[in-house]
């Protein structure tokens, strides 16, 4: 999707390899949003984030300090001279943020999987061109995050970027909400000019595993990192085990190491292109060698035809399956590789198998039969 989205660093806030946005989880007192915000005067912060409105789970937890901490922001964007964000939910935040000129604004994982909700942000943002980020949906739905994006494109926004903050999960194992990465990956496909944060706090909720993420997300060429930052975490009235001090955050920032896509060093482009030419003459070969296996498929098609013979064969899928994961083995290809990998062909060849008959299968029904 070609969208005509600004470059991040052409969005006038500070940035130096990688965009940082940092911060308390909530505002929760003038002097807690000033400190933490002290200690991060120096750090080249695109903006110091703090939420005002916190959408929490149960009733009665720490619901955000409301308009009065647009206020605290205020004075941090005067006085430290720190671009100031928060999130927004409704018409009404967005009002009053635009009224205490907030530098940038985000959208929260539970407000993105609600469509009204974004188009009614949308709608009140039309006519301005303020910064504003989209956090994926709490559920793993690439087409309701790329929804919201579009949403608010096409309520004139061009400021517009994505975080991603992982996806909720029964299964709670490591993560609190699992990174998932092949879907922000193929939100960067099919969206490629978004500038795509990772926020590490709201994925891993545990502070000891955010290096870990933070660099993960480095490695795979994200523009940069959104963390949760407070004075003194411990204290915090929201997200407690997942906040950092500034001091812890300034040590994580030296410790990251940031991957570039193209290196300057003649050697490494040469020896690159050299082993990118191998590859493409495998995948030649792996193409060639696809296509006449489906030539093949397509005549065994015509001959189970003509006998009344069933295409879907279980045993012999059963023997396919287990004879190429021992082969792979050798080669050193995990049997879950082989497993995705024979699913696509098999189910390619199924599918050109039954073509001829014209019957086509609706809905990919061999992956539910060999589960
Ligand atoms: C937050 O950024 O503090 C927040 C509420 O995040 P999320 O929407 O990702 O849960
Ligand atoms: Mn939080």
């Amino acid at each position: 999707m070609d969208l005509s989205i600004t470059p991040l660093k052409e969005w006038g806030l500070p940035f130096k390899e990688k965009f940082l946005s940092v911060g308390p989880c909530s505002a929760e007192s003038e002097e807690q949003v000033l400190q933490t915000a002290g200690g991060l005067v120096d750090q080249r912060v695109g903006f110091f984030r703090a939420g005002i409105w916190k959408p929490r789970t149960h009733p009665g937890s720490f619901e955000g300090v409301g308009p009065e901490g647009l206020k605290w922001l205020g004075r941090v964007r005067d006085e430290l001279h720190l671009p100031v964000g928060t999130e927004v939910a409704n018409p009404d935040h967005v009002k009053a943020c635009l009224e205490h000129n907030i530098d940038v604004l985000w959208i929260g994982a539970r407000t993105t999987a609600n469509p009204f909700a974004v188009q009614a942000i949308a709608d009140a943002l039309k006519g301005t061109d303020i910064p504003l980020f989209v956090k994926n949906p709490i559920s793993p739905d690439l087409e309701l995050w790329i929804g919201a994006i579009m949403r608010l494109y096409n309520a004139g926004l061009r400021r517009i970027g994505a975080i991603h903050r992982g996806f909720s999960t029964s299964k709670k194992v490591l993560y609190r909400n699992t990174p998932n990465w092949k879907i922000p990956i193929e939100l960067k496909r099919r969206v490629p000019d978004i500038p795509l944060l990772c926020d590490p706090s709201h994925i891993c909720g545990n502070r000891e595993l955010i290096f870990s993420i933070a660099q993960e997300a480095l490695d795979l060429l994200y523009d940069g990192l959104m963390i949760e930052v407070h004075r003194n975490p411990t204290e915090a009235l929201s997200d407690s085990g997942q906040q950092i001090t500034p001091e812890q955050f300034i040590d994580l920032i030296k410790r990251l190491t940031v991957k570039s896509e193209t290196g300057d060093s003649e050697e490494f482009q040469q020896r690159i292109k050299e082993l990118r030419h191998e590859v493409d003459t495998i995948d030649e070969h792996l193409l060639k060698l696809l296509g006449t296996r489906m030539e093949i498929a397509e005549k065994m098609g015509d001959l189970k035809r003509t006998n009344n013979i069933s295409v879907y064969q279980p045993h012999r899928w059963k023997e396919i399956l287990e004879s190429r994961q021992a082969e792979g083995k050798e080669y050193d290809l995990s049997g879950e590789f082989i497993l995705h990998l024979f699913q696509l062909i098999h189910e390619e060849a199924i599918r050109r198998q039954e073509e001829e008959g014209g019957r086509k299968y609706a809905d990919n029904p061999i992956l539910w039969k060999i589960e």
